[in-house]
């Protein structure tokens, strides 16, 4: 049908009458709209409208619904097996369950009345507005329950209609689908005293007709709501639906036919199966099912695991009813948790993936944050997330599908492509409060030139309710058509509400058959997999714009620093792993009867990486789960203390410390020649200078006469003002702020006159709506100094002064600082430390310390993943205003030609530069959803470290050691170390390659025979993996040296793959030749 071509449509009719017989009116848009919402609105009119013919009848209490229960106890989540072995007291409607969090077994014995039994569509309505899930007598989880009108009904099997008693449990669990915040506003901190009032359980017989004409009109009277005016299609529409109000009678079964048929004139024939979709015509909007669980959120970990279950079963079961559907779903981590604790429903997944209809998708181990793990971290999200897909469902994603999270680093598509996809789906730019993203599809390239293909679904959301609206916005919204037109639409409910219910599919069909009879909508399609988009765009790559660098997301900054114990955890557990892998890798070679520690090391990586997910790491979750990822990462200490203490045993030390220089050693996991201060107890210190692994001590006394006489003092130059100095740096202290800072071999004074530098400054901090998330911009206008109280000299040493200020910041919190200085060594550049104490207990404040200097730049410099990104210091555009807030990681720097500052930090990842204003954002004090976000006692360390020339290895380096202090260990028995050999590092950089080049990683092979857990075929030999990558974004060249026995050098991607052949040279040598920002793995395979 179609209303262009009038000819064929308005002939002559023979009988046209000469007088008119009757008046005929306009239809009034407005009211007969409205005629239409109506015709399915409850409270005045259900009894009267096609509500009251959607049930042919209902049973409910005994003896057709009988109800019994058991209440698990303390909060416990216990298994099917667990919770049936207990007895089980009689209940009923009507009845209160609770508190928030608990867990609540039913027994529900159905026996379908009479009258029933012959309905074509019986189900069991069950509403206690919280979750729940459907399990059979013999305890197979079947389907998902949300409460609260969603998702509330399970339908009964065709055995279940024989008259007889059939049972089944029903597994409550006291929360919604968000949680259980108090009131309307869900990200409030939840109550914990919340009861859920069993409202329905009852056998229900559903009218089929009634059911399919209600998502008819819905559908129809979108297309009457939101076509145009001016457009016919949206007319006809209007004037269908008021005919099939006109025809409905109530309590006549044969009108629903009749308006079904009426109904057809606007959405075709076929409608009522996924024939619909077979019209052959070309689509443009393709629809996937997808349901969005946050592994933690307004819920702990715990109660994820049962989302997973509830939400996937659902899937698997409306598959069987839906040949359409196609479902993807990401996170190797929810695919693990089933495995292990439903592996009934996993291997119902596991089926449908055979099958091509469940998609495993995204690659990654969690739908993770991207700003603040490492570049390693990331890597690792790929490298365990490909191989539990690669494992299970025998292949690997191609695809990274991260649709919610807060940004997105500059080094993604390096990091994908080496880890096998090139594309990539997210979605959350659509939420940038200040300037749109330009691009729906498109070519993302990273810091090094990698790109992936780009895909932001324009209807502009990840849990699409498959609306009328959804399938319209995918082309309305669509920002590169000049490109290509077509897009995914991406629908289902998100964590607790299941994934896509029939509803949502019942719709697009309906959108289809709108499509194919009267046009204007978008074609939508279902029945392809988000590959099969991917590989249409793929063809057209060439000509898809593109967008270099980071994408930056003009929300959510206040995640950088929110949780900050958590997120020093983060960097604390990366840098502690990194020394565990390195030195396993040293002792399993050195010593082939040490075992590498593959089980601890995943599981330690499997909780890095499950805390690195987007609710998590970033600071938006209820506290339950930061007091769950606290106990995690406790766990990760004490099992990575475990190996290390082997592993020093091994090497041949003790952990105990040094009584003297002679008798100790530096433990150096940095694979690069180190000269640093290290105390040996209260007064005395040593020098650790060397390249190995373990570096030798010199007495601080001895190294001074030998080299010329580094040394350190301490003046009050009055009364509270003290001069730090050395041989490189003086520095002036006064209230807590340094005054000035001299660098004497620059001749430069670096804190411009008159300003304050490590100044402390509150803001207040109370953004629009999501407070965890947020810091908005107008907080900049709030700026208060903190005056500090008076300095006092702190340490008074031979290599080391300080002095220390205590601050107060309100009635309620303080900080104590403290400002040291160290004796300067040959060759090292020196830096000022500052260690803070902070007492925080503020409400919506946030505070940060400054750092004025005086050096210009347009830019400033930023540490991220494997390299560093460049941003404005001002706000000429609203691109640049809109980066007022940034993430770094270990440092900042502001460089001009020739000289520059950076700032290092141990734990954090807020920072803004403005103008020639450098500042490190310390702790925020939202209060929703954690009521108590960051309260209590925070340890901060940061430094000042000015060096001569632009952003450049000392700052790379300096930040690296910053974050790795020299660990003492003792010779063991207390005897000398046992000669040069054992302070040889195994791994190392020859001295003439370019100093931007990190060998960042050193582990084992993952499938090494001696090494690997069996996921994948071992193989045979052992390996050495090296991770280098160039830090500083120029080509750099190098040579790799080794003393391990090496047969061959692989060059690899970070799955480990063997790519190309690397050709060697003698003694285990070669040469590598990074481009710009490359991350390079290497596989030294061992003779
Ligand atoms: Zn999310």
């Amino acid at each position: 049908m179609g209303g262009g071509d009038p000819s064929s449509q308005v002939k002559p009719q023979a009988d046209y009458p000469v007088r008119a017989p009757k008046p005929v009116g306009q239809l009034i848009p407005r009211i007969y709209k409205d005629r239409i919402g109506q015709f399915s609105a409850g409270g005045q009119w259900q009894e009267h409208n096609l509500l009251a013919m959607m049930y042919e009848g209902v049973a409910s209490g005994e003896p057709h619904v009988q109800l019994s229960v058991w209440d698990a106890p303390n909060l416990s989540r216990p298994t099917f097996d667990e919770a049936v072995s207990h007895e089980f007291k009689k209940t009923s409607v009507g009845q209160s369950f609770g508190p928030s969090w608990s867990t609540h077994w039913f027994k529900v014995v159905l026996k379908v009345p009479e009258e029933l039994r012959n309905k074509r569509l019986v189900e069991l309505h069950w509403d206690a507005f919280n979750e729940g899930l459907v399990w059979t007598e013999d305890g197979k989880p079947l389907q998902g329950l949300t409460g609260g009108g969603e998702r509330v009904e399970w339908i009964l099997p065709d055995s279940f209609l024989d008259g007889k008693e059939h049972t089944i449990y029903i597994e409550m669990a006291c929360n919604k689908m968000f949680g259980n915040s108090p009131g309307g506003d869900s990200i409030q901190p939840p109550d914990p005293n919340r009861y859920f009032r069993l409202d329905r359980a009852e056998i229900v017989a559903v009218n089929p007709d009634a059911r399919q004409l209600y998502i008819d009109i819905w559908i129809i009277g979108d297309a009457a709501r939101e076509f145009p005016a001016d457009s016919w299609e949206q007319h006809k529409a209007l004037t269908v639906c008021n005919d099939i109000i006109n025809a409905f009678e109530l309590g006549n079964k044969e009108s629903l036919k009749t308006c079904r048929k009426i109904a057809e004139q606007y959405i075709g024939p076929n409608v009522n199966s996924a024939k619909v979709y077979d019209s052959g015509k070309d689509p443009v909007v393709f629809g996937i099912g997808h349901c969005h669980i946050d592994t933690c959120w307004l819920w702990p970990f715990a109660e994820t695991k049962r989302k997973v279950v509830r939400s996937w079963s659902n899937q698997c079961d409306l598959m069987d009813r839906y040949p359409e559907l196609n479902f993807a779903c990401s996170q190797a981590q929810q695919y693990k948790w089933l495995k292990e604790l439903y592996p009934y429903t996993f291997d119902r997944v596991k089926k449908k993936v055979k099958e091509g209809r469940f998609h495993p998708i995204g690659g990654s181990w969690v739908e993770h944050d991207t700003n603040l793990p490492s570049g390693e971290s990331l890597v690792r999200q790929f490298l365990y997330g490909q191989r539990f897909f690669e494992s299970n469902f025998g292949s690997r994603c191609q695809t990274f599908w991260l649709p919610d999270t807060f940004g997105y680093s500059a080094q993604l598509p390096q990091i994908c492509r080496l880890a096998g996809m090139n594309r990539f789906l997210t979605q959350k730019l659509s939420w940038n409060n200040i300037n749109k993203f330009p691009h729906t599809t498109f070519n993302w390239v990273a810091l090094d030139g990698s790109q992936v293909l780009c895909h932001m679904p324009p209807a502009e959301t990840y849990t699409a309710a498959a609306h009328f609206g959804d399938v319209k916005r995918s082309m309305s919204q669509h920002k590169s058509l000049d490109q290509d037109a077509t897009s995914l639409l991406v629908f289902g409910k998100g964590d607790g509400g299941g994934g896509p219910t029939w509803e949502h599919l019942e719709k697009l069909r309906r959108c289809r058959g709108i499509s194919d009879t009267v046009g204007l909508l978008p074609r939508v399609h279902m029945g392809n997999s988000v590959d099969d988009f991917f590989d249409n765009l793929e063809r057209k790559a060439d000509s898809l714009v593109t967008w270099y660098g980071e994408l930056y997301f003009e929300l959510h900054r206040g995640t950088y620093t929110t949780q900050a114990n958590n997120k020093y955890n983060n960097r604390k557990s990366e840098i502690v792993l990194r020394d565990v892998e390195l030195l396993a890798t040293i002792a399993s070679i050195k010593d082939k009867s040490y075992k590498y520690p593959k089980k601890d090391i995943d599981d330690m990586w499997e909780t890095v990486l499950l805390c690195q997910f987007h609710d998590c790491l970033p600071g938006s979750s209820i506290e339950m789960c930061y007091d769950d990822s606290d106990e995690l990462y406790a766990k990760l200490y004490k099992t990575a203390e475990g190996i290390l203490k082997d592993i020093v045993k091994v090497l041949g030390y003790s952990e105990a410390k040094p009584a003297t220089a002679e008798q100790g050693v530096a433990l150096n996991t940095l694979l690069w020649n180190r000269r640093q201060l290290v105390d040996l107890s209260e007064d005395e210190a040593a020098v650790a200078t060397g390249s190995g692994s373990v570096i030798p001590l010199l007495p601080f006394e001895l190294y001074k006469s030998e080299h010329d006489e580094p040394a350190v003092s301490l003046q009050e130059k009055s009364d509270g003002v003290f001069v730090l100095e050395n041989n490189q740096l003086k520095v002036e202290v006064e209230g807590g702020v340094i005054t000035s800072l001299f660098d004497k071999s620059e001749k430069r004074e670096i804190i411009p006159k008159g300003k304050k530098a490590n100044q402390y400054v509150i803001y207040d901090d109370k953004p629009l709506y999501w407070q965890a998330w947020d810091v908005e911009v107008y907080h900049l206008d709030t700026r208060k100094e903190i005056s500090g109280g008076k300095t006092k000299a702190h340490e008074k040493k031979e290599h080391r002064v300080s002095v220390v200020t205590s601050t107060k910041i309100s009635d309620l919190s303080s900080v104590e600082t403290i400002i040291s200085l160290s004796a300067a060594l040959d060759g090292e550049q020196s830096w000022v430390e500052v260690s803070s104490k902070v007492d925080w207990h503020e409400t919506m404040k946030f505070l940060k310390v400054e750092f004025p200097v005086d050096v210009r730049n347009t830019e400033a410099n930023y540490e991220s993943q494997f390299g560093y990104v460049k941003r404005p210091t001002h706000y000429n555009t609203s691109w640049d205003m809109a980066k007022f807030e940034v993430c770094c990681h270990k440092f900042a720097d502001l460089s001009e030609n020739g000289y520059g500052v950076s700032i290092l930090n141990d734990s954090k990842y807020g920072f803004a530069t403005v103008g020639n204003l450098m500042r490190l954002s310390l702790l925020r004090s939202p209060k929703a959803p954690d009521a108590h976000a960051d309260m209590g006692t925070h340890h901060i360390r940061w430094a000042i470290l000015p060096h001569s020339g632009s952003l450049g290895p000392t700052t790379v380096r300096k930040a690296y050691e910053f974050n790795n202090p020299l660990k003492l260990m003792s010779s063991l028995a207390g005897l000398a170390p046992s000669g040069p050999a054992s302070f040889d590092t195994p791994i190392y950089l020859t001295g003439d390659s370019n100093p931007s080049l990190v060998i960042d990683t050193v582990k084992r092979g993952e499938d090494d025979e001696d090494v690997s857990r069996g996921e994948l075929p071992k193989k045979e030999g052992r390996s050495v993996i090296l991770r280098i990558y160039d830090s500083l974004g120029g080509r750099a060249r190098g040579t790799v040296g080794t003393t391990f026995e090496v047969a061959k050098v692989s060059k690899t991607n970070v799955l480990e793959d063997e790519l190309e052949e690397v050709e060697m040279g003698d003694g285990g040598r070669f040469a590598i030749d990074l481009k710009p920002f490359e991350v390079a793995t290497y596989k030294l395979h061992l003779k």
